[in-house]
């Protein structure tokens, strides 16, 4: 077909791998076109993902302070909710963020095209809009097509009381009784915004540990805290069938921990996400795509037709912008002549739960299926005498050392502020830090960094007391 334009480098995708794809190959000289069916840059991550979840999560922590500091000697009234507002203030955040986007592909002369792409050819793509449709043709393409939340076909997901974490974003009020479905990092970051506004929260999770992925101790004390909060939480149980009634979603359970049947108010589904693969036609461009929609892709993130790479959540676990962000980097430079790889040896996790839980590198259970020889330093917070004036003694830092090397492998820390922390432990295992690297490097006294170092010290065995 005739084409409306042509673009030397064509960017499917507007998310955190795709506007920066788009942003680089822009950088580096290329005529660049961004196909964003979406009426505002940035993806999910901006828009109803990483952006708002954290303001949202911003507000809870707030309230839960004003609680927090009662037992020591300040009371303040009962927070008045103005969800309208806050949601309002929520919009705000993602919109001066999106905005910002906008002008950046303004400044680097990139094309935005609005509307939904699917391949024709291996060097066309056709753009619907409004019933509208255009050819652009392409020397190379980056696909960033994202992924979606996955639905479960026994849950009613057109009655409007059941939501998935876009709707849970939305605020469209408080339920009196929620459950979540999944207890990963977004169905317990939702949870934790929902709890903090006032809705009695249950979670029900197929395996035996909330947060699945990470080590159990690194979990426990975030279980614990809201095991107490919440109304309950059922591990090794599955939700079998739900029904909507006049008087709520009514939900039966399986296995394990299940409870009776029950009735809540409104349903958070967070069962996981799937890639958007199977969406946009690859077959015509001749790209293969695996049968649960991710699309397979080499070191320098391209697919099997070599003039057309893939990113982000498209292209595997974890699902996370930070590995979008740099598989982005990479395809855009190797789509410009540079010789770039996708080498990163970690990449770290956080759920901006309350406590945080942040993980990076090998955790026990993978060193241990490896088999992987691995020492650890734990320090528990209850020592740091910042984490006490904060008035929490919860917290845990957990660094696994290699035995043979004494090498930095993973590290496992659960507290406020984890995710934070965690950044120092990609950069030491990224530069083959060993644990002496780790416990002489001075860390500023009194922070939650130190635990770092004490971990490293406490392998090595050179640990006092200090606090
Ligand atoms: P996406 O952000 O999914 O963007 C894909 C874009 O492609 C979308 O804008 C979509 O509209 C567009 N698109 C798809 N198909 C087409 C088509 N055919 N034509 C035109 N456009 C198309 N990650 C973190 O690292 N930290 C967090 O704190 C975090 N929090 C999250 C919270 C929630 C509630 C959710 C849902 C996700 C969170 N994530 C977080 C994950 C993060 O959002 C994703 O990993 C990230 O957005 C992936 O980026 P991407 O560029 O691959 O795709």
């Amino acid at each position: 077909p005739g084409e409306a334009m042509h673009a030397e480098v064509l960017v499917l995708g507007a998310g955190p791998g795709g506007y920066t794809a788009a942003f680089r190959a822009a950088d580096l000289g290329k005529k660049v076109v961004l196909v964003e069916r979406w009426p505002q840059l940035g993806g999910v991550c901006l828009n109803v993902g990483c952006i708002p979840s954290k303001a949202l999560l911003h507000a809870a922590k707030v309230i839960d302070e004003t609680h927090a500091m009662a037992a020591h000697g300040i009371s303040f009234t009962a927070p008045q909710i103005d969800i309208d507002k806050l949601r309002g203030w929520k919009e705000g955040v993602v919109k001066r963020l999106t905005g910002g986007l906008g002008g950046l592909a303004k400044q680097r002369k990139v094309t935005v095209v609005t509307g939904t792409g699917r391949f024709v050819s291996p060097r066309q793509i056709e753009v619907e809009h409004e019933g509208k449709t255009q050819v652009i043709g392409f020397d190379q393409a980056i696909i960033a097509a994202g992924s979606e939340p996955i639905t479960m076909p026994f849950i009613p997901h057109d009655d409007p009381r059941v939501i998935d974490s876009t709707g849970a974003l939305e605020l469209d009020g408080i339920p009196k009784r929620l459950l979540v479905i999944g207890g990963g990092i977004i169905g317990l970051e939702m949870a934790t915004v929902y709890h903090a506004l006032g809705a009695k929260v249950t979670i029900v999770e197929l395996m035996d540990q909330i947060i699945p992925g990470a080590d159990k101790d690194i979990v426990t004390p975030l279980a614990k805290r809201i095991g107490k909060q919440y109304e309950a939480i059922h591990l090794k149980a599955k939700v079998t069938n739900v029904e909507g009634t006049p008087d709520g979603l009514k939900v039966s359970f399986e296995g394990g921990s299940a409870p009776p049947t029950d009735v809540f108010d409104k349903i958070l589904v967070s069962v996981g996400r799937r890639p958007n693969g199977k969406l946009i036609a690859a077959d015509k461009a001749g790209v293969v795509v695996d049968e649960r929609g991710f699309i397979p892709v080499d070191k320098q993130m391209r697919t099997n037709v070599p003039h057309i790479f893939a990113i982000g959540d498209v292209v595997g676990q974890p699902m996370l912008a930070h590995k979008a962000v740099h598989e982005g980097k990479v395809a855009a430079e190797t789509a410009s002549g540079q010789n770039s790889f996708f080498d990163a040896k970690v990449i770290p996790s956080v759920a901006y739960t309350d406590p945080e839980v942040a993980w990076v590198g090998l955790t026990e259970n993978e060193a241990k299926a490896k088999g992987i020889k691995v020492g650890k330093g734990v320090f528990p917070w209850a020592a740091s005498g910042r984490s006490l004036s904060l008035g929490r003694d919860e917290g845990l830092t957990k660094v696994l050392f290699d035995e043979a090397t004494d090498r930095i492998v993973g590290c496992g820390i659960v507290g406020p502020s984890a995710g934070d922390l965690i950044a120092e432990a990609a950069l030491a295992i990224e530069m083959g830090a060993d644990a002496a690297d780790i416990g002489l490097t001075i860390h500023p006294h009194p922070t939650l960094s130190e635990t770092v170092g004490m971990a490293a010290e406490a392998f090595e065995g050179t640990i006092t007391d200090l606090y």
